[in-house]
């Protein structure tokens, strides 16, 4: 089993559903792959995140940084009305009143 083979078979894995006679290749190939085990590794954290449904709040400035950006990005869209391509181009929040 390759990289690609284990990949697709991630959503097996982690559903258990995965077919017991691959689950032991799987396994072989994860104790060798340490991509691989990363992978696992941070989409069982990702998982347990979401399933305990945590919420995390930003730090305020990081916040207000955030709000900021969005709002601008925003009225500049609303400027550039002829087109709404979304790059730093045609992003000119001074031009909006
Ligand atoms: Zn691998």
């Amino acid at each position: 089993m390759n990289c690609t083979e284990f990949l697709a078979k991630l959503t097996d894995f982690f559903d258990g559903t995965i077919d017991p006679s691959i689950m032991e290749e799987v396994k072989t190939h994860l104790c060798s792959c340490h991509h691989c085990e990363v992978v696992v590794d941070t989409t069982r954290h990702t998982i347990d995140f979401y399933r305990k449904n945590e919420q995390y709040d930003l730090p305020s400035p990081v916040a207000d940084r955030l709000r900021g950006a969005i709002m601008d990005r925003c009225r500049a869209i609303g400027v550039n009305k002829d087109g709404l391509t979304i790059n730093s181009k045609s992003v000119t929040p001074s031009k909006a009143k």
